[in-house]
């Protein structure tokens, strides 16, 4: 089976996917990840997206590819996206809105997917519904993970990230074996911008504010699983996959199925040993 390579969704424009994914045996996966920057929603949906073989579509991940040096022919309107990300501050929602409007085809795409980091508005939440209405697809479910903002900034603070192959480590619950060097690639590790104390403030506020109307408009629509967010990644991975597997056999996870299962030792299918 093909795993995507996100080509189309990073480049957007005209790319193409050099590698598009086989049509699942069953429905393919659409998710939403939520939960404050730092959560692990990026680590989920690799870990994910490396079982299902859908793709990760990260509105993150979409500026930070438009951000690399050797990029040229940046827009106005995306030159002041990557200074807002820079600073933890949102990007206005038109700016998000066009990139993803212009990869609608990658919602279309046969092999699923989960969103990481879209929608972080109501308005983006409104515009979403609006788009897959004219894909012509569905979404599952929305999972947010949870954890406390004290927990979220200590982790923040340590992450590093491999400037080539984008593993994540933490200085001190999950150093690399060299310090400054990805174990994966041997290439270095930086902390990313947005990642300073200042901007991770700025982030956690702007995320407490928004947060709140999003979880309801979601709630309201009968998409939101809340799961646990503590642990290690794999012991989140079990939680997700259980609630994943649920929902996506058209079961309701029961309220607190997800801590349950982990707690019961309740193990995911081919979890990876990777940082972070
Ligand atoms: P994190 O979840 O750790 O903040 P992301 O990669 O999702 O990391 O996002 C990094 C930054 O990119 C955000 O702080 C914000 O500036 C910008 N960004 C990403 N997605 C959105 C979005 N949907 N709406 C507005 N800004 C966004």
């Amino acid at each position: 089976m093909n795993k995507p390579n996100r080509f189309a969704w990073l480049a957007g424009g005209d790319a193409q996917c050099v590698n598009p994914p086989d049509p699942p045996p069953g429905a393919p996966w659409r998710l939403v990840l939520l939960g404050a920057p730092g959560v692990g929603k990026g680590t989920q949906a690799e870990l994910l997206c490396d079982r299902l073989h859908a793709c990760h579509l990260s509105t993150g991940d979409i500026l930070r590819a438009a951000g690399d040096p050797g990029r040229c022919n940046r827009s106005p309107a995306l030159e002041a996206a990557l200074q807002s990300m820079r600073e933890g501050k949102l990007v206005p929602d038109a700016t998000i809105l066009e990139l993803v409007g212009e990869r609608g085809r990658c919602l279309r795409c046969c092999g699923g997917w989960v969103l990481d980091g879209f929608p972080r508005t109501v308005a983006q939440a409104e515009a979403l519904q609006a788009l897959l209405d004219r894909e012509g697809v569905g979404l599952d479910s929305v999972f947010n993970y949870e954890l406390p903002i004290s927990e979220i900034v200590t982790r923040l603070g340590g992450r590093r990230v491999c400037t080539e192959c984008k593993a994540v480590y933490h200085v001190t619950r999950q150093p690399p074996k060299q310090p400054g060097i990805c174990d994966r690639c041997g290439k270095r590790l930086r902390r990313r911008e947005d990642d300073r104390p200042e901007a991770i403030r700025t982030r956690m506020r702007i995320y407490e504010e928004n947060t709140g109307p999003l979880l309801e408009y979601y709630g309201k629509k009968g998409l939101l699983v809340s799961i646990p967010a503590h642990g290690n990644p794999n012991e989140i991975y079990a939680r997700t996959w259980i609630c994943g597997r649920s929902v996506h056999a058209g079961i309701t996870p029961p309220e607190g199925a997800a801590n349950a299962a982990s707690e019961a030792g309740g193990s995911a299918p081919e979890p990876r040993a990777q940082p972070s």
